[in-house]
């Protein structure tokens, strides 16, 4: 437990890290090297179209990862949020009356069908599906939105500063990633070099962001594809866990339920899930 409070508090300072180094990377490296370049003229639209599109991935990102923690998992607790329980719960829901929602060991027991007491964040959460230590909170119906939109934004926002650091490296170090080798002998040649001296630290730094980027990227783009697969289902990652039957309803009511009706606005800006199903009932 206290293992898993320390991941707690690291990952979020980990992620937070990368962002502002990535951050860095970009804005005073990357986008102004675009500029420099001895072939600027033609260059220019598109170092600003890259630019462009990485604040807008990355202000999805954020956006959407200050989001996750706002809606974090919903206090049972209370008689509001009782009474929803009771009306969002679907089919086979049963609300326990107040006071009697503890369990033995003096914690919350499941209200609803997926609802899981999370003992990291000590509150209950609706529709659980994992705790997510990069946030520090749980994910569930409250945040689930916004939980994939941030992976797939941190997924685009790491994607497109991979592209952008092997452009500034291929032009710094003049090396060819034509082959597709190329990436792979990058590191041990690069390590070599740094040790004899023909390596500037900065370079060298650049060039581990850009292993870190590729496990970022790929691993984000990998969630947000298993998270949709599971929303696709009905399915909660804590019921596939606990092996729990998904809902038999269509795929798209699944996606509305989470995506809500205004989900293409949402793929653009970061956003409350407005319109979905489950903020309806809140709002009442
Ligand atoms: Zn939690």
């Amino acid at each position: 437990m206290l293992l898993l409070r320390f991941l707690n508090v690291v990952a979020p300072a980990y992620f937070l890290s990368i962002s502002l180094v990535t951050f860095g990377l970009q804005l005073f490296l990357f986008i102004p090297s675009m500029f420099q370049d001895p072939s600027a003229a033609p260059l220019c639209p598109s170092a600003l179209l890259h630019g462009a599109l990485f604040l807008f991935f990355s202000a999805n990102a954020v956006g959407n990862y200050i989001l996750v923690i706002q809606n974090s998992p919903e206090d049972l607790g209370t008689k509001e949020d009782q009474s929803l329980a009771s009306g969002g719960a679907g089919e086979g829901a049963k609300v326990v009356p107040p006071g009697q929602e503890e369990d033995g060991n003096g914690q919350p027991s499941a209200v609803l069908p997926g609802t899981h007491f999370c003992r990291l964040c000590a509150r209950v959460t609706q529709r659980h599906d994992h705790h997510c230590f990069f946030t520090g909170n749980c994910i569930g119906s409250g945040n689930m939105r916004n939980f994939v939109m941030f992976c797939l934004y941190t997924s685009l926002a790491c994607l497109d500063s991979l592209v952008a650091g092997v452009a500034y490296i291929s032009v710094v170090l003049s090396t060819s990633f034509a082959s597709p080798l190329a990436f792979l002998t990058l590191l041990p040649h690069s390590i070599t070099q740094f040790f004899s001296g023909a390596l500037l630290s900065s370079e060298m730094f650049v060039i581990l962001m850009l292993y870190l980027w590729l496990g970022i990227g790929l691993a984000c783009a990998g969630f947000c594809c298993h998270q949709m697969l599971l929303i696709l289902r009905g399915q909660t990652r804590y019921q596939v866990r606990k092996g729990m039957a998904a809902r038999a309803r269509p795929w798209k009511k699944n996606l509305e339920e989470v995506f809500g009706k205004r989900w293409l606005l949402g793929l653009l800006i970061p956003m409350l899930n407005v319109g979905s199903d489950y903020h309806k009932q809140k709002e009442k």
